[in-house]
């Protein structure tokens, strides 16, 4: 699914690009430069516990919403947090029962609070909060607690409240329960398994299957698919498969159905957003969605889908709903989520802006005329401001989303592409002062030309690959798009790299006012050649190969343009206190290297040279240079970064007349606890166990 391959790979790149930085180049109008003296001020970064970071993001532009928007976006955020408990639920059927046990402790305890084991406590708590359950939201492997279960049913016994007891149980019995499966390693140690020759849906811990083989699941979801419909349903999307009495039923998840409760809230606020909807439009598939929920119905869900992907007019936007396919191993159901958000509209311009020349720069690439498109078009991504995020989006969120999933929906009907830029922008800010630049940076001057451009020099960056990169250039008649075959993913994505690397640094990018001065662009070759040779393989094991195709490719370009440009020294590789260092003597003999690059590249996709495409692939992306990657990782972990990173939710507060909202303002907290805390207590609407 490629949504999947989007998200995994978005989320990716939020580990490891996030320690670039930012600040925008052009603040050129006046309201701009204040907004980013406000942003300067602002305090990103919340706490670190175990391998997370807790962050904080701003919703630049909500005063300028139209009281009536602010209104809109209030009732769709309530509506985002509404779903809470799904996500818990859905990860692991035990997951409320372990939350709801360890808040009751958190608030009840009677013991001693400040001792160490106590710290422990609270840290898998805050772990727990962060995953929407005990499996680590990344890896999917269950994380074991540093504190004993002697120190925990201690706890249990000294706490005074409520714990989630069923009637005629009591705390023996819930210890009983609950303390094999929180310590237990054994006990459903991964949330979603993928390992071949096993039982998939047995193995597997989250929530979508129960009393069922794989094998069964397989049987039951044949039947009922219709393998020539041209429109398929997304058939077993918001449902659990159980089996009862010997008999497989889905529990659909609905008003009336499973999660009932959640569900009933979340279509009381989706039904107060219709009231204030911006335009017919909108309020149609506000409507849509609402239908859906109350009938669990797939084709009302694609009818929905459909007349939300048309709405492009509408200032405000929002994703509500069963959605990625992620948590579970056959990839059928989906787990819920939320996201609240409205357009940025100086950046959206940047990405018209790009598209609407897309020709232009089809015409002017350096590829052989015969492999250029005769007529190009640009995809036009827009760029959002997020402003509220709910279920698997949160605290951990994708940067980029690309919806919706159904394949016959994105090719009749399209596709809405969006990054969001305030949550990347909250991640640069929160990296600054973390050291990853002061210890990869050559000097002072790379570090300030980072510091200064880097931010919009990779939003650019991305824009060029994803507006023109990828639609860029043709194949020769009688070329097959798969004859590079397990090469095909790097080489693509070379190709949209080597695409915007090319015209970063190409005067045309300043005269359509996209960037200030081609010092941006210098920004963008520094990072991504630091990158592609050295801080990226952070992310790989010792003595392992480099196999995740994005890390390839710039691998593959970053050493191709150092080898061809050695003799030059257009690149140079320099020590400076035993630490290895790659600068860029000549920025203008690089882009010509891009250049060649891609114009071989191209050549070889255009022509489907697959000898040619699996040796370059296998010369220059692949191996990894061994000592200097246990340098690398070395000077990596000195730095103690958390890899994973997630977000505390802006408040946003209604301000009341009599019973009208007339105004929303916005509060910036920055208590990663007590949010979840009142999440937990103002949010929950579930049983424990569904
Ligand atoms: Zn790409």
């Amino acid at each position: 699914m490629k949504q999947k391959i989007f998200k995994i790979v978005i989320k990716f790149l939020s580990i490891g690009i996030m320690s670039t930085m930012m600040i925008s180049c052009n603040s050129e109008n006046k309201k701009d430069a204040e907004q980013n003296k406000s942003r300067e001020s602002f305090k990103f970064l919340a706490e670190q516990f175990a391998d997370i970071k807790i962050m904080r993001y701003q919703i630049p532009g909500f005063d300028s919403l139209t009281a009536k928007q602010k209104e809109l976006v209030y009732y769709l955020s309530e509506a985002a947090l509404c779903g809470r408990d799904i996500t818990f639920d859905q990860n692991y059927k035990h997951n409320l029962l372990i939350r709801r046990t360890l808040e009751t402790i958190y608030d009840g305890y009677k013991g001693d609070k400040t001792s160490e084991e106590w710290n422990k406590f609270v840290t898998y708590m805050k772990r727990v909060w962060f995953s929407n359950g005990i499996h680590h939201h990344y890896s999917n492997d269950k994380f074991i607690p540093e504190f004993t279960n002697e120190y925990f049913t201690e706890l249990v016994k000294n706490t005074e409240g409520n714990f989630p007891i069923e009637k005629g149980q009591n705390i023996n019995d819930l210890l009983a329960k609950i303390v094999p499966v929180m310590f237990d390693p054994k006990i459903d140690a991964k949330r979603v398994n993928q390992q071949e020759g096993i039982d998939l849906v047995k193995s597997s811990a989250s929530n979508f299957y129960e009393g069922v083989t794989e094998k069964e699941v397989e049987d039951y979801y044949k039947n009922i698919i219709k393998k020539d419909n041209p429109q398929p349903i997304s058939y077993g999307l918001n449902s659990k498969l159980v089996k009862e009495n010997g008999k497989l039923v889905e529990k659909v998840y609905k008003e009336g159905g499973m999660y009932s409760d959640a569900i009933s809230k979340i279509i009381y606020w989706l039904e107060k957003a219709a009231t204030v909807a911006e335009n017919d439009i909108m309020k149609n598939h506000l409507q849509k969605l609402i239908a859906y929920y109350k009938t669990g119905d797939l084709q009302t869900w694609d009818d929905y889908n459909i007349l939300w992907v048309k709405d492009n007019d509408s200032h405000i936007d929002y994703v509500n709903g069963f959605i990625e396919v992620y948590g579970d191993p056959l990839g059928m159901k989906a787990t819920w989520e939320a996201v609240v958000n409205f357009k940025d509209i100086n950046a959206t311009k940047r990405a018209q802006t790009i598209s609407a020349n897309a020709q232009w720069f089809e015409d002017n690439s350096p590829v052989d005329s015969k492999f250029k498109k005769k007529e190009v078009k640009g995809v036009t991504a827009k760029v959002i401001t997020v402003a509220q995020l709910g279920g698997d989006c949160y605290p951990s969120t994708p940067i980029g989303i690309n919806l919706p999933n159904a394949d016959w929906i994105r090719k009749d009907h399209g596709s809405k592409s969006v990054t969001m830029d305030n949550i990347t922008y909250a991640y640069d800010q929160a990296a600054l002062g973390n050291g990853f630049m002061e210890e990869f940076c050559f000097s002072p001057e790379e570090i300030e030309l980072q510091k200064k451009h880097g931010s919009l020099a990779s939003n650019l960056h991305t824009d060029l690959h994803e507006c023109l990169g990828h639609g860029s250039g043709q194949l020769l008649p009688g070329v097959s798009t798969d004859a590079m075959k397990n090469y095909h993913s790097p080489l693509e994505e070379a190709r949209a790299d080597l695409f915007a690397l090319y015209y970063m640094m190409d005067q045309k990018m300043v005269d359509l006012g996209l960037m200030s001065s081609l010092e941006c662009a210098k920004a963008e070759y520094n990072s991504y050649i630091r990158n592609g040779m050295m801080t990226q393989l952070t992310r790989v094991e010792l003595g392992k190969n480099i196999e995740q195709a994005h890390m390839r490719n710039r691998q593959l370009i970053a050493k191709w343009c150092f080898e061809k440009g050695e003799k030059d020294k257009v690149i140079e590789k320099k020590t400076k206190d035993g630490k290895t260092f790659f600068v860029i003597n000549d920025y203008q003999k690089l882009r010509n290297l891009f250049g060649k690059l891609l114009a071989e590249i191209q050549r070889i996709k255009s022509t489907g040279d697959f000898e040619a495409g699996k040796k370059i692939v296998e010369t220059y992306a692949v191996k990894v240079d061994p000592e200097l990657h246990k340098e690398v990782k070395t000077r990596y972990e000195k730095l103690k970064l958390a890899p994973y990173g997630g977000f505390i939710n802006p408040v946003l507060k209604p301000v009341m007349e009599s019973d009208k909202i007339i105004d929303v303002k916005v509060e910036y907290p920055d208590n990663y606890i007590e949010q979840m805390m009142h999440y937990s207590k103002k949010y929950s609407f579930l049983p424990t166990y569904n």
